[in-house]
């Protein structure tokens, strides 16, 4: 997947390729991290919605539940975007390339992103995976 690629998807393809990133082994509910989840279908739901099986918590959420995209209004595709150009390059990327790259009209927008993404970098689950990778390279010797 290039920055190409990403750049054409529509909303709902945008939503799938960030689902898979976050929840490579399918949906975990953020509330209770339950994968006993069901996708709810149909015009009576938000698009993207899942809904926790778990008697206890029946919570419905989507994508951007408990991620720094929550109750953002910038489209996914961007999200999409931005994850792959920040992920992407070792030297990482201002917030004025990332609005020129994304063609956003606020650099504000641009900025808040970046900022976010970082923040979502330096915790969990991005954290975890790196120092699981630190230990087995040591383990491995
Ligand atoms: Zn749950």
């Amino acid at each position: 997947m290039n920055i190409v690629e990403i750049g054409k998807m529509n909303e709902d393809q945008a939503r799938d390729y960030l689902e898979t990133i976050r929840w490579p082994n399918g949906p975990v509910c953020p509330h209770c991290q339950c994968q006993n989840v069901t996708r709810l279908q149909g015009e009576a739901h938000r698009t993207g919605a899942i809904q926790c099986n778990n008697a206890e918590c029946r919570q419905q959420f989507t994508v951007t539940v408990g991620s720094v995209m929550e109750s953002s209004h910038i489209p996914l595709v961007k999200w999409a975007m931005a994850w792959h150009l920040l992920c992407s390059s070792k030297r990482g990327m201002s917030a004025t390339q990332l609005q020129r790259n994304l063609r956003l009209g606020s650099y504000r927008t641009a900025w808040l992103m970046a900022h976010r993404i970082r923040i979502a970098m330096e915790g969990k689950p991005l954290q975890e995976s790196m120092s699981g990778v630190v230990e087995g390279d040591n383990n491995s010797k």
